[in-house]
């Protein structure tokens, strides 16, 4: 056999070494949180390294590119630099990759332009306005409940029809109009080389399904593919895998059903419990011993998930028989709660716990303002997980549709953005410019001749990205300095806080230094935006020393010793949107199944009790109804007598509105 550094066996488990060592073929791990499903696949990543598989014929897909990242770095401890060849990557990243390899033989070019979901809502609301759909009619849905019917679609392999009558009834009177919309967005974006997230996965099945020597060519260069959080995929993605392995077959995927989360994105455990199916033979393996957190916590976040009728049951254990038992923490108010985390953050650092082993985590970004302004009032550095993106920005997203329409002049949705901003151009305007730009084979000279109020400023326009069209050969930093340099003075025009909004373009000055190229370098923005703001997170510190502020979603698959759970209280956590529905609430249920189980050793939830909550006009008065049936020997209750209780109230009427 061959040679290896690493003695597997002693790592692994008898089922992980298993499900590690077993080289060819389908393998399905299914198993509760902190069992070491992600370990495994580390472990295999490593071991067929070292069987001779070549890391280039290796694919490695988890859920974001971060945790793709921190996986090889594993890999490349336990076995060197080997693990650098290998590809791994979310899904989206690497259809990105695949499409601008094969896309030509659907005519897709290799420089097309990727959407976020904030421009395909704005594409769709400009060809409304084209198509003079329904303007007037205030019932007709929004541009982001459009962009979500469409995904919705896409994502769950099904028609417009059903996605409409199944979950968007009430708007079953403009199914017509939805279907012309639909029709005009697929043609736009096919005509102008711009793809939103959904179509870097559907084309590149079309790829592999119309064109066979590429489907060939690609399963031979991918001939072990490893699937992290498989539960969290969707049709369209289980399909993906199984046309990837069309020659082999050696698909490993681990998850956990009680952890699936994005059923509202059209995810479904059910490729979990099909996958058998989906791959006659798959040999499956299934992990019993918890090795990440205490006895206590495990209780709890058993009698938790227990309660939820749908779920493949798994008997987990640890050899962590002590530990403090999680507290459940009342508190008169959302500011009571700030002030009991971050005093107790400031404690469990006295007593040697560091800063980044502790988590806190909030259901939706929003629900942590209060907190933030209390944690640096105590000098307690944070960094925030998940929430509104930096690339979200309206100054980030001006800066990038300059540079967006450099790369592709058919690019009408930036187009827009960026002639909106010339001064003198309107709507109108603007539209009639794009729809003369992109018939024209050299948009700048429509530029150019545009008379008016705007003529100057188009032609300076023109003469900035016409200069960074030609020069080919300047570097993405330098690019992104020409049109810092243009749009500097419209920024400061438009923003009187523009000061911190320098600070953001400033980030991105920086992360364009990475890469050798403005396509790459877009392309990874649009698909892996980073974490939070430049201007909104303070580096207090080191990295290494902050706390971390994050959504339940972007804290999957991670552990801390120490973890807080915000907002514990029925309204906020089940929300109260989720109420009537049993499968929202099911998918709430396993949400705090995730987030109690993401804890090491100390685990606090809490709630703030008699919040006003205007969008449901209810008063939130008691915990989370998830804790209702859990025995009251498995957690501690702590209430916290507070003076101030009036002046709490009055925040929380304002704040949670
Ligand atoms: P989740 O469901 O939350 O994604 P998981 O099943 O992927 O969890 P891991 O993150 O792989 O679990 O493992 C949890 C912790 O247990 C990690 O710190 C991991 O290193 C440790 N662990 C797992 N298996 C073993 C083992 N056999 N020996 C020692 N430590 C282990
Ligand atoms: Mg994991």
């Amino acid at each position: 056999g061959p040679k290896l550094s690493l003695d597997y066996a002693k790592e692994l488990n008898a089922q992980q070494y298993a499900a590690v060592t077993a080289v060819d073929g389908p393998a399905l791990v299914i198993a509760g949180a902190g069992s070491g499903k992600t370990r495994t696949l580390v472990h295999r990543v490593a071991y067929l390294i070292e069987s001779g598989v070549d890391p280039s014929h290796i694919l490695l897909l988890t859920f974001t590119r971060k945790s793709a990242e921190e996986m090889l770095e594993r890999v490349g401890a336990l076995i060197g630099s080997r693990s650098q060849r290998v590809c791994g990557g979310t899904f989206h990243s690497v259809a990105n990759m695949l499409l601008r390899r094969y896309g030509r033989v659907l005519g897709i070019e290799p420089g097309f332009t990727i959407m976020d979901r904030g421009d395909a809502e704005d594409l769709i609301a400009l060809l409304r306005v084209q198509l003079g759909l329904n303007e007037k009619d205030k019932r007709f849905p929004r541009k982001g409940t459009i962009a979500e019917i469409y995904s919705k679609c896409e994502n769950t392999l099904r028609g417009l029809e059903e996605v409409v009558l199944d979950e968007f009834s009430h708007f079953a009177d403009h199914l017509e109009a939805l279907g012309k919309l639909q029709r005009a967005y697929q043609l736009a974006k096919r005509q102008r080389q711009l793809l939103d997230y959904d179509d870097l996965l559907v084309l590149l099945r079309e790829v592999l399904t119309k064109d066979e020597q590429t489907r060939l060519t690609i399963s031979q260069q991918f001939r072990y593919i490893l699937v992290d959080e498989y539960q969290d995929t969707n049709r369209l993605q289980a399909e993906l895998i199984r046309k990837l392995a069309t020659t082999h077959d050696n698909v490993t995927v681990v998850g956990d059903d009680s952890q699936s989360i994005y059923a509202f994105r059209g995810a479904t455990f059910r490729n979990i419990m099909e996958f058998p199916s989906w791959f006659p033979g798959a040999t499956i393996y299934k992990l019993e011993e918890n090795y990440r957190s205490t006895q206590p916590i495990l209780s709890l976040a058993n009698e938790i998930i227990q309660e939820a009728p749908e779920k493949y049951t798994k008997h987990l254990f640890t050899r962590k028989l002590d530990g403090p038992l999680p507290a459940l923490v009342e508190a008169a108010g959302e500011h009571a709660q700030s002030r009991f985390v971050a005093q107790k953050i400031l404690e469990l650092r006295e007593e040697g716990v560091p800063l980044n082993e502790i988590a806190i985590l909030v259901r939706s970004s929003f629900h942590s303002f209060d907190l933030e302004i209390e944690l640096s009032r105590c000098g307690l550095p944070f960094v925030k997980r998940g929430g509104i993106k930096f690339i979200e920005a309206a100054h980030v997203k001006d800066l990038l549709a300059h540079l967006r329409v450099v790369v592709n002049p058919q690019d009408a949705v930036s187009w827009h953005r960026v002639l909106m901003l010339v001064e003198g151009v309107g709507p109108k305007k603007a539209q009639d410019l794009v729809a003369a730009m992109v018939r024209m084979t050299n948009p700048y000279q429509v530029l150019r001749s545009s008379s008016g109020r705007s003529g100057k400023g188009l032609s300076a326009l023109a003469d900035v990205l016409e200069n960074l069209t030609v020069s080919d050969d300047l570097s993405p930093t330098e690019q992104v300095n020409r049109v810092y340099e243009y749009y500097l003075p419209i920024l400061k025009d438009h923003h009187d806080d523009y000061p911190k909004r320098i600070r953001d373009l400033d980030h991105l000055h920086t992360i364009a230094e990475s890469y050798p190229g403005l396509t790459e370098f877009l392309a990874d923005l649009a698909l892996a935006p980073p974490d939070g703001s430049a201007s909104e997170v303070e580096p207090v510190g080191r990295d290494d020393e902050q706390v971390v502020l994050s959504t339940i979603h972007s804290a999957k698959g991670l552990e801390w010793q120490c973890v807080f759970v915000l907002w514990v209280v029925d309204g906020k956590f089940p929300s109260v949107f989720s109420f009537n529905s049993d499968e929202e609430l099911e998918e709430e249920r396993r949400l705090m199944y995730v987030a109690v189980t993401r804890a090491k050793r100390h685990l606090f939830l809490t709630y703030p009790i008699n919040v006003y909550d205007k969008s449901s006009g209810m008063l939130l008065s008691k915990p989370s109804r998830f804790l209702d049936h859990v025995s009251p020997q498995v957690f501690e209750t702590l209430a916290l007598i507070e003076e101030g209780h009036g002046h709490d109230w009055g925040r929380g009427y304002d704040r949670y509105i």
